[in-house]
C-alpha cells in the first residue's frame, strides 16, 4: 500500500519550486514529489486542459492531483520557445507565491533525425527549449536567490549527452538531443562554479530510460529496451533530495538518478 502523502510541514516548507514540462512524464512526478515536501509549486507547460495536445497529461491535471493531496499548486501556461512567455512565467510566479527557491528545467521537446537531414527549424527549436529557455530561466531567478544568499537549480539532463563510442552502431539521430543535453550540463557546471559564492546551487539529474509519454512517441521501450526502464519515482526522488540538501557540497554535481540515490542511502518515496 502507499504512504505517499503531502507534508505541510515538510523540508520544503515555505519554498517555491517552478517545474518545467510539469503536463505530463517526469516533470509532473517531480512537481508531486516537491509538493509532497510543503513546496508550492508552479507548474508550466503548453498543454492546459485534455485536448490542447495529442499526448496524454495536462497542466490541470498535475495541480488537481496536488491539491487533491492536500498540497499546494498553481498552473502558468508557457510555451518556453517564446521569450516572452519565459519571462511571463517567471513575473507570474512571483506574482503567485513569491520568488521562485527552485528551478527545475525538466521540458524538452526532441526530434531524432540524422545530421545529415536535420531540419534548420527543428534544430532551432530543440536548442531554443533545451538550452537556451534553462539559461534564459536560470537569468531570471538568479538575482532573487543571489540577493537571499538560497536558491536551487536543477537541469534533466540525459545519457544522451555521453559522447558515443566505437564500435559505433548506426545510431537513431541522437546527435542533436546529445549535442543539447552535453551544452546543458555545461552551462550548469559552469553557472555552479559562478554563483558558488552566492549560496545558489546549480546541478543536474539524468533519468535512465522512464515510461513517459514522450518516450512513448518515439518507441524507445521495446523488447531490448525494456529490462532497463526505471521507475519514474527515482528522478522524482532525486531532484527532492538534491533540492533539500547541503548547498556547498552538492552543487556542480551531473548525477544519474539511481547512483545518487544509493551513495546517499536513499529508497525514492511513492508518489501521490
Ligand atoms: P515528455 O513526456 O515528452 O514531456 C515533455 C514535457 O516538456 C511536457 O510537459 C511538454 O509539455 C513540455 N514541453 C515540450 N515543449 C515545450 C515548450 N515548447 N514549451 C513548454 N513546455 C514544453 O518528456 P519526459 O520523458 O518526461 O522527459 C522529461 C525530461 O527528461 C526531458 O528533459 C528529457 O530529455 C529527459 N529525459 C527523459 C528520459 C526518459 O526516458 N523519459 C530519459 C533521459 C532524459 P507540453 O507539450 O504541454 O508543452
Amino acid at each position: 500500500m502507499s504512504t505517499a502523502a503531502i507534508n505541510p510541514n515538510g523540508t520544503l516548507k515555505g519554498k517555491v519550486a517552478l517545474v518545467t514540462g510539469a503536463s505530463r512524464g517526469i516533470g509532473e512526478a517531480i512537481a508531486a514529489r516537491l509538493a509532497m515536501e510543503g513546496a508550492r509549486v508552479v507548474v508550466s507547460a503548453r498543454t492546459v486542459e485534455e485536448g490542447d495536445s495529442k499526448l496524454p497529461g495536462t497542466l490541470s491535471h498535475t495541480v488537481e492531483r496536488i491539491k487533491a493531496a492536500g498540497g499546494e499548486a498553481t498552473l502558468i501556461k508557457a510555451d518556453l520557445s517564446s521569450a516572452e512567455d519565459r519571462q511571463r512565467l517567471v513575473d507570474a510566479t512571483i506574482g503567485t507565491y513569491g520568488p521562485v527557491d527552485i528551478l527545475v528545467n525538466n521540458a524538452a521537446v526532441t526530434f531524432f533525425i540524422p545530421v545529415q537531414d536535420f531540419p534548420e527549424k527543428r534544430f532551432k527549436l530543440m536548442m531554443e527549449v533545451q538550452v537556451y529557455a534553462p539559461f534564459h530561466l536560470a537569468q531570471l531567478v538568479l538575482p532573487s536567490m543571489r540577493e537571499r544568499h538560497t536558491g536551487w537549480i536543477v537541469n534533466i539532463s540525459s545519457p544522451a549527452g555521453i559522447h558515443p563510442k566505437q564500435p559505433y552502431g548506426p545510431g537513431r539521430g541522437g546527435t542533436v538531443y546529445g549535442m543539447c543535453k552535453a551544452a546543458l550540463e555545461r552551462f550548469t557546471t559552469g553557472l555552479a562554479s559562478e554563483v558558488y559564492e552566492d549560496g545558489v546551487a546549480v546541478n543536474v539529474v539524468s533519468p535512465g530510460l522512464v515510461d513517459t509519454p514522450g518516450v512513448a512517441v518515439h518507441g524507445l521501450i521495446n523488447a531490448a529496451t525494456k529490462s532497463r526502464v526505471q521507475p519514474i519515482e527515482y528522478i522524482a526522488e532525486a531532484v527532492y533530495q538534491l533540492a533539500s540538501g547541503d548547498p556547498k557540497t552538492m552543487t556542480g554535481r551531473v548525477d544519474y538518478a539511481e547512483p545518487l540515490l544509493k551513495e546517499l542511502g536513499v529508497q525514492p518515496s511513492d508518489l501521490i
